[in-house]
């Protein structure tokens, strides 16, 4: 059975197809075929990343949550499961690679076949332990960074006001020290081990950790380079914290190892951005991207589809189309879209329930999104353009 995986390199097809179980070591991942079409992968720790049973697919986060998603009647029906069920998944896992008959030519193989099988359901969900030593809560990722190694140089968003948002909403906004910093670097190494190998950049987290003053933010840049070095950073700002700083100042950040910003645009109604609270226009909106694409910066841009549900609609999808069609982007850019999930106990439901707005249904939101990307990819042809469903987000 085929394995989607647009953004993720576990679900790659094996690529040498035989009749029985391979075993393919990559520089950075193990992975085992049981039959030609199906993969299963592994960290170089060993630690399971992805594998596939019964028409569904398994991810394993750090933390040692297992997501899952299948397609029952046209539609990606997602679950996390709990813990007792994740323990039996891991068993069943565990149980089919002991059991099968796996060729390993070289010393190397056989290692890495062994430390798969040396790991226990019980270890692998003890992880969550050694994780939560690391990390306070990894909120959200855009979905090109789910194999980031994120590093928390702040907590939480400066302004954390938009009535849509609600994923920082538990934590004020701080800043750790640079001690503090290179402490948490050390412990992330360590956590990840060998499995450092298959993380390909650094997210700055949490919510805006790029609006840091040159004097704290510079450090930071230079720590994360240094501990993990080749790995290029990546970080989430927002239009009115990000556009304080010149054009030479983040090209002085791409210097030190900068790549891409993602910026939350959300909409290119002025009108829909108020009403949800957020800061900024279009107009500043351009601005920003723009000082970004001078100073060499790739950027990733969010746009919402079906926030301000049918009152908003025609203003948001016009509006947006243009600002996209303004922007200095380029190929290496991506334009995500977001299908809007609204938080139940939100302010955005408040205010929607208020303000008499209709929501969209999830087809029509599918519609909105289809529209949207055909139009922002004829006008804007350089950047992906491509669908950000955070309800898929995992680290
Ligand atoms: S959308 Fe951005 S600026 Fe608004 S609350 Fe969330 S993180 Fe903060």
């Amino acid at each position: 059975m085929p394995v989607e995986g647009r953004n993720n390199v576990v679900y790659e097809k094996a690529e040498c197809p035989q009749p029985d179980w391979t075993l393919s070591a990559r520089k950075n991942i193990t992975v085992l075929s049981p039959d030609q079409e199906t993969v299963f992968s592994f960290d170089l720790e060993g630690r399971p990343v992805s594998w596939y049973r019964d028409d569904r697919i398994y991810k394993r986060s750090l933390a040692s949550r297992i997501h899952t998603r299948q397609r029952l009647g046209g539609r990606r029906v997602r679950a996390v499961l709990p813990e007792e069920d994740a323990a039996e998944s891991y068993r069943l896992l565990l149980e089919q690679i002991a059991s099968a008959s796996i060729p390993t030519s070289s010393k190397d193989d056989h290692h890495r076949l062994q430390r798969i099988l040396a790991w226990t359901p019980e270890r692998l969900l003890d992880e969550k332990h050694r994780f939560n030593k690391v990390y306070r809560p990894v909120s959200i990722l855009p979905p090109d960074q789910y194999l980031a190694v994120v590093l928390q140089a702040t907590f939480g968003c400066t302004w954390n006001r938009c009535t849509f948002c609600s994923f920082y909403q538990d934590r004020e906004f701080s800043c750790r020290t640079i001690d503090e910093f290179e402490d948490h670097c050390a412990g992330v190494k360590q956590f990840l081990g060998e499995g450092l190998k298959l993380r390909r950049s650094i997210f700055l987290a949490d919510g805006n950790a790029l609006v840091l003053s040159r004097d704290r933010l510079f450090p930071i840049m230079e720590t994360a380079a240094e501990l993990f070095p080749g790995l290029p950073v990546h970080g989430f700002v927002d239009v009115f914290s990000g556009e304080r700083r010149t054009a030479a100042e983040w090209s002085e950040l791409r210097e030190l190892g900068l790549e891409r910003v993602h910026v939350g645009l959300e909409t290119g109604s002025d009108a829909l951005l108020a009403w949800l609270n957020k800061p900024g226009s279009a107009e500043e909106s351009f601005g920003f991207v723009s000082t970004l694409k001078e100073a060499g910066l790739k950027v990733a841009l969010i746009f919402m589809v079906g926030a301000g549900g049918r009152q908003f609609a025609a203003a948001h999808r016009e509006t947006t189309v243009a600002l996209a069609e303004r922007l200095p982007l380029q190929k290496g850019d991506i334009v995500y879209l977001s299908p809007f999930q609204p938080d139940a106990a939100g302010a955005y439901q408040t205010e929607a329930s208020d303000s008499g707005i209709e929501p969209f249904t999830d087809e029509e939101i599918d519609r909105e999104f289809t529209v949207l990307q055909d139009r922002i990819r004829q006008a804007a042809p350089g950047p992906i353009v491509t669908r950000y469903d955070i309800r898929e987000f995992l680290y």
